[in-house]
């Protein structure tokens, strides 16, 4: 997913296209990694002061509901990034420091999904690995 085929969508959807939402979008794209629905308020203040917390939420969820943002929760609290662009089945690295992920392209599933032959019927899976990048590995070892 990028701005633009976030922005095509929101118009075929017959949602308002505005500014924040353009800037929001933005924020996305060159973070590139999971971000808190606090840290996208904290930016979007700096652009727009007074701008709520509420406007900053409704955007967000709304966009995840759209498939623009993925959303996943950690340490208790929501996080959002874009999509993957990939249609490719894929599971993500995600580093607890910086909210940087990598995708990984095998899936646990493949097995566990035989071993419950016959006793479950699977519609779905989540699965996502925790822990710090290449990075985040190097400052911890400093700090
Ligand atoms: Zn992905
Ligand atoms: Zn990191
Ligand atoms: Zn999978």
């Amino acid at each position: 997913m990028n701005v633009q085929q976030a922005l095509n969508k929101l118009k075929k959807e017959g949602f308002k296209f505005t500014g924040k939402r353009e800037n929001l979008l933005h924020l996305f794209a060159e973070e590139k990694r999971y971000l808190s629905a606090k840290d996208v308020l904290t930016f979007m203040q700096k652009l727009y002061p007074g701008v709520s917390f509420d406007t900053v939420y409704r955007n967000l969820a709304l966009f995840e509901e759209m498939g623009i943002l993925e959303m996943t929760e950690l340490e208790g609290e929501k996080r959002f990034r874009f999509s993957c662009s990939t249609t490719k089945h894929h599971h993500h690295l995600i580093c607890l420091e910086c909210g940087k992920t990598k995708q990984i392209h095998s899936c646990p599933m493949d097995w566990i999904e035989e071993s419950v032959e016959g006793e479950f019927e699977v519609t779905g899976h989540k699965f996502e690995i925790y822990g710090y990048c290449t990075e985040c590995q190097t400052l911890t070892v400093q700090n």
